[in-house]
């Protein structure tokens, strides 16, 4: 993995694509040498179409691609590299391995260079790179599915590819191979020195495996950053529903106060001190969010001194529990136009004999409330 504070300011992989039809696009981002980019979004949002024009197996009627300092698109000047000449290496959801060919041969015949006896060589090495040895006589359908999605993975590698991208590899296996699969990725790519672009809708995936995370929506990428900022610090409203955080209301900027660096934010009659953000106007309107993480709930039997930050008062109007987890959701004021959802372990709700239907209290953390300006008004 790259060292972050080694990260070259000009990605290795530069994309930007733009275009109405056949499908809008409207997408930007980079992904340094080492480093894995996850493109997150729902079924639908184009993140195929988007490996696609990077591969060359789609062109966009606006875009530029580069890798390595060298362009593989640029629309502007009708350059446009056919997939052979891009060095990619592609493993899809579906495998698309030849099913007459054995795991060796399925990787062999991807190595460019060499003779016969060093290609097997090499496809020997890369299919014990991927935990495969021993396996490379079988055929296709003679290995289970997370078996055949590393042959695919060797095979993406037996390129020698400038950059590797991942179109939702483990989205066809069971949910125990995924893991073991995702696992053997993370430690794979310590090795890896190509920049990573990993396609999936799974969000815990992407959070898992990912340095940063590019958020996409019909089309159009709306936030990348490091999982921690995606979940912690969405952009606006919509980014925050598309990473699955519930906690998002509306608010108004009270006031600023210099002199502590806190910054009000007033909601349903109470004043929430918030991180210092002057730069939002007094009287203007924002979405804000928090984490669950950052609710935190007063014990009746055992109160402790955070309590005195931003204390919300309501009732419980849910209460879930899950084994060793409980999901609880509190109308505040009573009004059922504010849930507020937040986790307890299990034996604190017992504990506190906590039931639906009972009255609470929580603090809502200053540095956990994270406020957002209405779409289409920009933030920096
Ligand atoms: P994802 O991989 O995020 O599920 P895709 O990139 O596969 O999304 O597709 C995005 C949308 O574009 C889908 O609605 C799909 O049906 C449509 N689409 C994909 N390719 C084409 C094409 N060549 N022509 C028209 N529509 C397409
Ligand atoms: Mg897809």
């Amino acid at each position: 993995m790259t060292d972050s504070n080694n990260v070259p300011n000009s990605p290795d992989l530069s994309v930007h694509l733009k275009q109405a039809a056949p499908i809008a696009l409207d997408v930007a981002f980079g992904c340094h040498r080492g480093e894995l980019v996850a493109l997150v979004g729902p079924s639908g949002s184009g993140k195929s179409s988007v490996l696609r024009c990077i591969a060359g197996l789609n062109t966009p009627s606006k875009g530029r691609v580069t890798c390595n300092g060298v362009e593989w698109l640029n629309t502007d000047q009708d350059l446009n590299r056919p997939p052979q000449q891009r060095a990619i290496g592609i493993v899809f959801q579906n495998y698309a391995l030849f099913p007459h060919l054995s795991a060796m041969e399925n990787v062999a015949i991807a190595i460019q260079d060499g003779g016969a006896e060093q290609r097997r060589k090499r496809a020997q090495q890369l299919l014990e790179a991927v935990n495969l040895g021993g396996l490379e006589r079988r055929k296709p359908h003679q290995l289970s599915g997370g078996q055949q999605q590393r042959v695919a993975l060797a095979r993406a590698l037996a390129r020698e590819p400038s950059a590797l991208l991942l179109d939702e590899p483990f989205s066809s296996v069971d949910q125990a191979t995924r893991r073991k699969l995702q696992r053997e990725l993370a430690a794979l790519r310590r090795q890896m020195v190509h920049p990573i672009i990993l396609v999936t809708h799974d969000l815990e995936e992407a959070c898992l495996l990912a340095d940063r995370i590019c958020i996409l929506h019909h089309g159009q990428s709306l936030q990348i950053g490091t999982p921690a900022e995606i979940l912690s610090r969405p952009k606006h409203k919509l980014a925050a529903h598309l990473v699955g955080l519930t906690n998002v209301f509306e608010g108004e900027i009270l006031e600023h106060r210099t002199s502590t660096k806190v910054t009000i934010l007033r909601w349903l009659g109470y004043s929430l001190e918030t991180l210092y953000r002057p730069e939002l106007p007094v009287g203007q309107s924002v979405d804000w969010v928090i984490p669950p993480q950052h609710i935190l709930f007063h014990q009746r039997v055992r109160p402790s001194r955070g309590e005195r930050e931003n204390p919300v008062h309501g009732v419980v109007a849910e209460l879930i529990v899950l084994g060793d987890n409980a999901s609880i959701t509190m109308l505040v004021d009573k009004r059922d136009d504010t849930p507020i959802a937040f986790n307890l372990p299990t034996h604190v709700v017992h504990r506190n004999h906590l039931e639906e239907g009972d009255k609470i209290s929580v603090s809502l953390q200053t540095n956990g409330i994270h406020m957002m300006l209405p779409e289409g008004i920009h933030n920096q």
